[in-house]
């Protein structure tokens, strides 16, 4: 009898050692929030059950895993170098890249403390608490970011509500706040939450960091290069180069979709989000648009196709690098196939535009075929030949509020980033920034559609990208500490800005 009490009262080591983690992941406001309002979900139907149930399961591991993490944290008696982590903790299983990006979410939750030495731009970080009741939930819906003026206008959050209560239109965000059910993955999605700047500035290959060039990012090749084809020539803002990626992507049968920018009946320059499967819709949406859209609310709509291929600022892109580092699991990414980033150092509203046409240039939309920006002044091209310019200190001013919350010029998480600056006249910049970019870019230089010439042997070149791109992370890096000294929103980018944890008054039983 003894020994049975015994076998009944005595704790196995495996279930002893578990007990904490499924304690952490019950009491974890992502997953609770969830299970909590579960009904609530369903009976919006915007999810099916069955997905729902999965997206708990795998919100569940995740949770799990974060929990793991942090018990080694909690080991260590000092703070630790992040270029450390994945040394001290290699007996766990998970790469360099996963051990960094958890890390960031622990600090952004406050279950982690950061610290810098000194001048040295390396965060350190150090346990604080491991019981989720102890601090305020970081997640919010993303109301704090359009309220804030650091909304970018990507449309991320509108296709991973699971209660259907975001719109993203005409650069506005808007919530239903009594559907909104306050479960934050809109916050989880959006790129002007949080986003680990720093280890976006790294590459990890299994647990070795390297730091990436940090002017335009992490680059494998460059090349200035441009379309030849006929029918691209005749409507590409520069080079053409990202028709004919999108076209060859299609026509290759690499993808089945792509996303982009289109032109809107009656408003040719209010550009609305497209989805394209043709060469014709292709070029139908070629060229800049200097407003901007938010394509990537059309994500969800494409869920079922084989393989897509994006096209966007770097706003865009940062939302999809978010999105496979920090899935909400409501969307799935894994058919994205070609991230295609252009250049961007700025967009307007519609209204901006409209603004700058008819009060400062004296024209009307309607009648101009194409706009640019060039050494440093906007032009406007009207149909019947000119040209209208307006120097950029003037247009800077009509950019969209969220837009200087931006640090990034060149699309430094795409797969290829594509622009003008640094080619001549008729040609891009192309920037292939990995393997997968690579594959398509080469392919399309292979089947005769572009011709390339080695970026060192084109003036002004990179030289000209890194200083513009340089400029505009230092305009951002004033923006944010203004922000920060005002007591104002600004994205969670830099760690050394990063509010300290909030402690509940009250704990929660
Ligand atoms: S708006 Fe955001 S917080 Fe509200 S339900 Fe949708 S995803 Fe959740
Ligand atoms: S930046 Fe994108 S995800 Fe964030 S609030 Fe704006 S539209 Fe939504
Ligand atoms: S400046 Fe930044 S936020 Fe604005 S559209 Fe371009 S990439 Fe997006």
């Amino acid at each position: 009898m003894m020994e049975e009490n015994e076998k009944t009262n005595v704790m196995e080591p495996e279930m002893a050692a578990e007990l904490p983690l499924l304690l952490f992941v019950s009491r974890s406001f992502r997953f609770r929030c969830l299970v909590d309002a579960r009904e609530e979900i369903l009976e919006r139907e915007c999810i099916h059950p069955r997905k729902f149930d999965a997206l708990l399961q795998q919100l569940q591991e995740e949770e799990r895993t974060k929990a793991i993490l942090l018990r080694e944290f909690e080991r260590l008696d000092n703070p630790i170098p992040v270029d450390e982590l994945a040394d001290a903790f290699k007996s766990l299983d998970m790469n360099a890249s996963e051990i960094v990006t958890l890390t960031y979410q622990l600090g952004m939750e406050g279950f982690l403390s950061t610290s810098f030495e000194g001048d040295s731009d390396v965060p350190l970080f150090k346990h604080y608490t491991s019981d989720p009741r102890a601090i305020e939930p970081a997640y919010k819906p993303v109301n704090v970011i359009t309220d804030g003026s650091a909304c970018s206008g990507c449309g991320m959050c509108e296709t991973v509500c699971p209660v259907g209560c975001v719109s993203v239109n005409d650069g506005r965000v808007s919530i239903d706040m009594d559907t909104c059910i306050r479960c934050g993955l809109c916050f989880t999605a959006c790129p002007r939450s949080f986003l680990p700047k720093k280890a976006l500035e790294w590459s990890t290959t299994g647990n070795h960091f390297t730091r990436n060039e940090i002017k335009i990012g992490h680059v494998l090749e460059a090349w200035s290069a441009k379309s030849l084809q006929e029918d691209v020539d005749a409507v590409k803002q520069d080079g053409g180069v990202t028709s004919t990626l999108l076209i060859h992507a299609l026509d290759s049968g690499r993808v089945t979709s792509a996303i982009g920018a289109g032109t809107r009946e009656g408003e040719p320059w209010n550009p609305v989000p497209v989805i394209m499967k043709t060469r014709r819709q292709v070029l139908e949406a070629a060229g800049t648009k200097y407003v901007n859209t938010p394509s990537l609310k059309l994500l969800s709509s494409l869920s079922a196709e084989p393989g897509i291929a994006i096209v966007g600022t770097p706003c865009m892109m940062q939302a999809l690098w978010k999105g496979e580092k920090y899935p909400t699991h409501l969307l799935d990414l894994s058919n994205v196939k070609y991230k295609l980033g252009i250049f961007c150092m700025e967009s307007f509203t519609y209204q901006g535009i409209k603004h700058l046409a008819e009060k400062i240039l004296g024209t009307s939309l309607n009648d101009i075929r194409k706009m640019d920006i060039n050494k440093g002044k906007f032009f406007m091209y009207p149909r019947d030949g000119g040209a209208f310019t307006a120097g950029m200190k003037d247009v800077g001013k009509l950019a969209r509020l969220g837009c200087h919350c931006c640090y990034d010029l060149t699309s430094e998480s795409a797969d290829i980033s594509i622009g003008s600056i640094g080619s001549k006249p008729g040609w891009n910049t192309v920037l292939i920034r990995n393997e997968n970019g690579k594959e398509l870019f080469d392919s399309a230089v292979a089947a005769g559609l572009l011709e390339k010439k080695p970026i060192p042997d084109v003036i002004p070149g990179l030289p000209l990208l890194k200083k513009l791109s340089f400029r505009k992370k230092r305009q951002y890096e004033r923006t944010e500490r203004k922000r920060d000294a005002d007591n104002a929103f600004h994205p969670l980018y830099d760690l050394r800005l990063w509010p300290k944890p909030v402690k509940k008054k009250k704990v929660d039983t």
